[in-house]
């Protein structure tokens, strides 16, 4: 390097094509993508108490930039490639602004907005200085550097040779100061020449083996959504750590070999695991990157940012992560050489307008505190400036320290947080802070993160859905209210056949006599196996009126499936307009016509038998199971009661409109679309088996039927978008079953009608929570429990989860349904009768993720298994692979959702065998 050293005045540098370092490159491009802004502009604003010399400072000013070519330097295009520009020589004259008479925050706004100037880069000059007099002896001097040419390190260098400088003008003597060998422009011309080849490759793979497949945003819980395109508007949040805390984490940190930064840093992540419910976090961390000691004396950019990432285990101690944390950390600094911006272009990330690549947050300790110093007779300190309303990260934590203490510094964007989310993190570190050098044994998902008190009152907000609604009702009943409330309106129809609420009534009273006569009585399971006609609906009223429980069929599914759920649930009745299908069932078939008139009674030889349950069944329903074979729900009348009751005023059906049901009798979903019409004397319009999956033909029928209502998964819903089909003004579309993306919402909106997002697993009866979805920036929540309901979101050790914090979500109240048919263990796993400090009841465990918004409304992140949703139904990754490893060449399989033609995804299996098997063979 020493070959590219010369002497500070040569004037033929002006002249010079001189390159640019990594890092000012990287910061040129983005001047170049996003223009000028003033997100890289560093800010020092200091207070200078005492008699001043303005004409020193100035000339002290002017030394200090004829000392660093930096401070002369500006970035030309040629050929659309950046050069450095280095003049011979540049004067600045200090600006001095009277700000006598403002107060503190006046003055402190007043600062940044003259620190918010953005500067030009092919232009310069890239410092700026301000003296701001508030009397004759107390001046605040703001300096403001482009980040191209500065950075922290700097920061503290352009102080120590300003104040020698100037007491070296004051008093009349030369300053005393190290000599510079090198220049900044010699480090990015040996930067260029060193990092090549061998060195850069042996970087290069470190780096690319550590972030390989790192995830590529973390997630934090956002008060909006993520706009296309970073707007880098940001907050500023404080946390002050009391000088014990600070004591104690030292303690620890020496006890356990490391430092405080390794302490901070690993806690933070656990903070991050907590909030996002991710635990792959990578956090970027800025270094000095002054590798050599002619370089220390130097202002210029040399920091870089490394990306730390730790892959968190739950189970994990705090002492266990901290180790390895110690470990990874030293490891990475060792390799800190590397320049980010080679890094991002190896690795080549996708590259996002909307969030920086490799990592969005930022996490930095700057633990050479602010000496308060004395320049020449005057007493130097910081000055307050306005906070920061620049954010270059989603979030960037700067721990300083300060006297005995630490300040942490939690800037964040605006455009996706609010200052009280983040405040929230911010208790919530200090905690996590507190609990660990308390104990540093417990495992890290253990450690409370918000004053149980608080959270328990939260919790009761958020929860206040009671309804005095009268469960004792029975279904039956409910379901005839429409033919009290609309006994001549429409209450069904398919293709041409239509039924009004009366006659619906009649045919249903019709069927149950002749049902019980086949033996259908309380408690009994009785499948119903209809093709998509009024008979389905027929024969669940029919069940209904024997107080017997349903068993819905989908004639579309495969026999083998259709044959195990009827066995499974003991079923001795089956209603069927398709006898010849059934020619092999065991029990009684009552065959019916597509109204559901009985045709016949066949006689068989399995009893009917009834159902196990501590209160009336309504119905049993089968989804997927990950051992290999589904599993029957058992659903109370009173769980089914308290839904549709819920559903009627929220999202609310009227008498008179009409349903679109688009849904297989088999999806617990089927229920809203039929019996909530009949509960209000409204209408449901089947859509006939052909139109289901067809969206011109969906389209059609809700032009030609006055459609209001429709509900469906978000695959039917693009299905039906594709067709050109757009919802009006005065139409409620519900839209449940998988997660509802933003895009989808937006659309279904687009032409006013109203959008519902629903919630809920079958094993709490249909949906849980329901949120009408408003336009603007606000996340996409499946909102507040229904009626009667409880939410709680869990996390480890059955602690409730403070908002925003990830967890499982646990269901209680009336929905919750009696559990599995005969599978007692798994009834013990997902279910708990009661939980410790909740006093909840009964609840069930839905192994989704989700945490609480501040509003109280609640959002889904995934799942904690490896269950699937593929158009609404319902996948548990283990059946599937049970089933194939079933068969004997198969040793291990996968099961997933992959893209298949078209984008629309699909199941695929990936399976590893022991010879060779024909794909056809695990059909
Ligand atoms: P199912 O039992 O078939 O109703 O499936 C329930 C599961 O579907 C839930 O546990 C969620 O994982 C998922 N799910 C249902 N509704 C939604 C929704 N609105 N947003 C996101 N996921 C949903
Ligand atoms: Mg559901």
């Amino acid at each position: 390097m020493d070959d590219h050293a010369r002497s500070t005045e040569l004037p033929t540098r002006e002249e010079f094509d001189l390159p640019l370092s990594f890092a000012q490159q990287r910061l040129w491009f983005l001047d170049q993508l996003e223009g000028a802004g003033s997100a890289y502009n560093i800010r020092l604003p200091v207070r200078l108490c005492g008699p001043l010399d303005k004409d020193c400072l100035e000339r002290a000013l002017n030394d200090l930039i004829a000392r660093h070519e930096t401070l002369r330097t500006r970035f030309v295009s040629q050929q659309g490639e950046p050069q450095q520009r280095i003049s011979a020589s540049l004067r600045l004259s200090l600006a001095v602004r009277d700000v006598a008479g403002l107060s503190n925050s006046e003055l402190s706004q007043a600062l940044a907005e003259a620190a918010a100037k953005p500067f030009c880069l092919s232009r310069g000059p890239l410092l700026r200085a301000w003296l701001f007099r508030q009397n004759a002896d107390e001046h605040v001097l703001l300096l403001v550097a482009h980040h191209i040419i500065s950075d922290a390190w700097s920061s503290g260098v352009l102080f120590r040779d300003l104040a020698e400088l100037y007491a070296g003008h004051v008093e009349s003597r030369p300053a005393v100061l190290p000599e510079l060998a090198v220049q900044y422009a010699d480090f990015a011309v040996w930067q260029r020449e060193w990092l090549q080849g061998e060195a850069l490759e042996q970087q290069l793979s470190y780096w690319r083996e550590r972030l390989s497949g790192a995830p590529p945003l973390l997630t934090l819980p956002a008060d909006r959504r993520r706009p296309a395109r970073q707007s880098f508007r940001g907050g500023r949040w404080g946390l002050a750590i009391t000088p014990e805390l600070t004591q104690a984490m030292n303690s620890l940190a020496r006890a356990e070999s490391c430092t405080i930064f390794m302490v901070l840093l690993a806690a933070f992540k656990i903070l991050l695991m907590r909030l996002s419910g991710q635990s792959d976090i990578v956090v970027g961390t800025p270094v000095a990157g002054r590798p050599r000691a002619e370089l220390e004396d130097l202002v210029g950019f040399f920091a870089n940012t490394l990306a730390l990432r730790s892959h968190l285990e739950r189970e994990e101690s705090f002492s266990a992560l901290l180790a390895r944390v110690r470990r990874q950390t030293l490891e990475d600094f060792a390799h800190q050489d590397l320049p980010f911006e080679k890094l991002v272009e190896a690795l080549k990330p996708v590259r996002e307008l909307s969030y920086s690549p490799l990592f969005q947050v930022l996490f930095s300790l700057q633990n050479t505190p602010w000496e308060a110093e004395e320049m020449a007779g005057l007493e130097v300190s910081p000055a307050s400036i306005d906070a920061s309303s620049q954010a270059k990260f989603d979030l960037t934590v700067s721990v300083n320290a300060y006297n005995e203490a630490l300040w942490c510094s939690f800037e964040y964007n605006t455009d996706l947080f609010d200052e009280a989310t983040v405040a929230r993190w911010a208790e919530a570190y200090a905690m996590l802070l507190n609990a660990i050098v308390e104990d540093t044994s417990k495992s890290i998902v253990e450690y409370p993160l918000a004053e149980p008190a608080a959270v328990k009152q939260q919790l009761r907000d958020f929860n206040a859905s009671a309804r005095p609604f009268d469960l004792d009702e029975p279904l039956a009943d409910l379901c005839q209210r429409g033919a009290v409330l609309n006994p001549d309106g429409l209450a069904v129809r398919c293709r041409t056949q239509s039924l009004t609420h009366t006659e619906l009534h009649k045919l249903a009273a019709q069927l149950a006599i002749a049902l019980a006569r086949a033996g259908a009585r309380e408690q009994v399971v009785v499948a119903i196996a209809c093709t998509r006609s009024i008979a389905m609906l027929t024969a669940m009223l029919g069940v209904q009126r024997c107080a017997a429980v349903w068993l819905p069929l989908d004639p579309d599914f495969p026999q083998a499936r259709l044959d195990f759920m009827v066995a499974d649930s003991g079923a001795g009745l089956l209603i069927t307009d398709d006898p010849d299908r059934w020619s092999d069932y065991p029990g009684a078939l009552c065959v019916v016509d597509d109204l559901g008139r009985p045709q016949s009674i066949q006689a068989g030889s399995l009893r009917p038998r009834a159902m196990d349950a501590p209160t009336p069944l309504a119905y049993l329903i089968y989804t997927s199971g990950s051992t290999g074979q589904p599993k029957g729900v058992k659903v109370p009348e009173s769980a089914v009661v308290n839904f549709l009751l819920s559903m009627a005023e929220r999202p609310g059906l009227a008498a008179g409109e009409r349903l679109l049901a688009v849904t297989t009798p088999s999806f617990d979903i089927a229920v809203l679309e039929l019996l909530l019409p009949l509960c209000v004397g409204a209408a449901v319009v089947l859509a006939p088996a052909e139109c289901v999956a067809d969206g011109e033909a969906l389209a059609t029928l809700f032009a030609a039927e006055c459609i209001d209502v429709m509900q469906a998964t978000p695959a039917t819903w693009r299905v039906l978008l594709a067709s050109g089909w757009r919802g009006t003004s005065g139409q409620r579309l519900l839209c449940g079953g998988e997660p509802l993306v933003p895009a989808l919402a937006d659309e279904l909106r687009a032409g006013g009608a109203a959008l519902w997002n629903l919630y809920g697993p079958t094993e709490t009866t249909v949906w849980s929570t329901v949120e009408k979805v408003t336009g603007g920036p606000a996340t996409i929540s499946v909102g507040q429990p229904i009626a009667n309901t409880q939410v709680y979101v869990l996390a480890e050790g059955n602690q409730i989860a403070p908002v925003g914090v990830a967890g499982e979500v646990c269901i209680a109240g009336s929905g919750v349904s009696c559990g599995y048919h005969e599978r007692p263990e798994l009834n013990s796993e997902r279910f708990a009768d009661d939980i410790p400090g909740l006093a909840a009841g009964r609840i069930y465990r839905t192994g989704d993720i989700g945490r609480w918004r501040a509003d109280g409304k609640l959002e889904l992140l995934g799942r904690q298994d490896s269950q699937l949703k593929l158009r609404g139904y319902r996948i548990e990754a283990g059946e599937v692979e049970s089933l194939l490893t079933s068969h004997p060449a198969v040793t291990a399989a996968a099961v997933g959702l992959w893209p298949g033609p078209g984008g629309e995804p699909g199941l695929a299996a990936w399976v590893v065998t022991s010879q060779e098997v024909q794909p056809s063979a695990l059909r």
